[in-house]
């Protein structure tokens, strides 16, 4: 018999401020990079007329020591009907006996631990001196990612461009950003993009990339799609949140390299490597540099550890005895 606490959407957004969320994730992507993590690829099952799908995200991670599960569902049709795109849970278990801890809405940490794993890569590959940004993409991920880029650089202009006009008018009044009506305008001279949509073709081309631009790019996490052109990835220098992972589900890199574009070593390897210091990040002011993130379990697990903590500290959530 143990207690199971159930933190729900709102309570996870008062508990998980990005700025803590971006150093938590940095922590955990360090601690992978020295193998203080074990995760293995998810696991995707679709629906069989490929509507929506579910999601299995496992992992132990040594530093914060948690054990648990992502379960989540996507259904791209849910955006603009008033559901998330992303639901679902993330469950953590004692690392001692095993009992289940807690129950957290996964499509809140989703958003924030998404955008705070491209802080994380901004904060280490970006120019220090850049802040002009374009974000493409005005769903959940284009809202948090701009709160990311605010909490790692000093922003001095901001773009918004989505496919669906309105969708970025309206995210620019929201944010008090400017909307623009091609990604092209929202792009050109930006030394900070943003890749969130799901598209499934490039809707970034590399001919539109000013030097010393840095991309992150977070849509596309199939090995079918993708939000960047051929050019755009090759002249960039590219960082992964996952080795495996980009090798085996991200279109981006993917599909130039099946184009005879590049081969896996046009990936120069993972952040959290260059989060230790083992890899050169940026190497010169006016290089291209492109961190590709697909997601992984241990941003996850560190978000729920710390929002779990918070929850007993604070009484937050409902206690369900199982
Ligand atoms: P939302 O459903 O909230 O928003 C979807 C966005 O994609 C909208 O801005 C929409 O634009 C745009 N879009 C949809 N289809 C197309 C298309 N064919 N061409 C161009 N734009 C399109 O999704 P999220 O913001 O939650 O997620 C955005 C992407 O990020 C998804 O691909 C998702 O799977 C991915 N993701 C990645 C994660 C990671 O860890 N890397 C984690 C979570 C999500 P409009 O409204 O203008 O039509």
């Amino acid at each position: 018999m143990s207690d199971l606490r159930v933190i729900s959407y709102g309570d996870v957004v008062r508990l998980l401020p990005m700025p803590d969320c971006i150093d938590l994730v940095e922590r955990a992507l360090a601690t992978t990079a020295r193998g203080g993590a074990v995760i293995p690829l998810r696991m995707a099952v679709w629906q069989p007329d490929r509507t929506g799908m579910i999601g299995l995200m496992p992992g132990v991670l040594d530093e914060p020591k948690s054990l648990g599960l992502k379960v989540v569902s996507i259904f791209p049709g849910n955006h603009g009907t008033g559901r998330d795109s992303h639901q679902g849970v993330v469950m953590l278990f004692d690392t001692r006996h095993g009992e289940p801890l807690c129950v957290i809405d996964a499509a809140s940490i989703t958003a924030i631990r998404t955008a705070a794993a491209s802080g994380v890569a901004t904060r280490a590959l970006a120019r220090p001196d850049a802040g002009d940004l374009a974000i493409l993409g005005a769903g959940v991920q284009g809202a948090s990612h701009l709160a990311a880029m605010r909490a790692v650089r000093t922003l001095r202009r901001v773009r918004i461009w989505s496919r669906n006009t309105e969708h970025a008018r309206a995210f620019a009044a929201q944010h008090g950003v400017e909307a623009t009506p091609t990604a092209r305008a929202a792009v050109e001279g930006a030394d900070l993009i943003c890749t969130c949509t799901a598209a499934r073709e490039p809707i970034l081309e590399g001919a539109w990339l000013a030097p010393g631009a840095h991309i992150n790019a977070v849509g596309a996490c199939f090995a079918i799609a993708r939000e960047l052109d051929t050019a755009a990835v090759a002249r960039a220098r590219l960082i992964v949140d996952r080795l495996e992972s980009a090798l085996n589900e991200a279109g981006d890199f993917l599909i130039p390299k099946r184009e005879g574009a590049f081969g896996d070593d046009h990936i120069a390897g993972e952040l959290g490597d260059v989060l230790l210091g083992k890899l050169p990040g940026r190497r010169a002011p006016d290089e291209i540099t492109l961190f590709k993130s697909l997601g992984i379990a241990v941003e996850d697990l560190a978000a729920a550890h710390h929002i779990y903590e918070r929850a007993l500290a604070t009484n937050a959530g409902m206690v369900v005895p199982l």
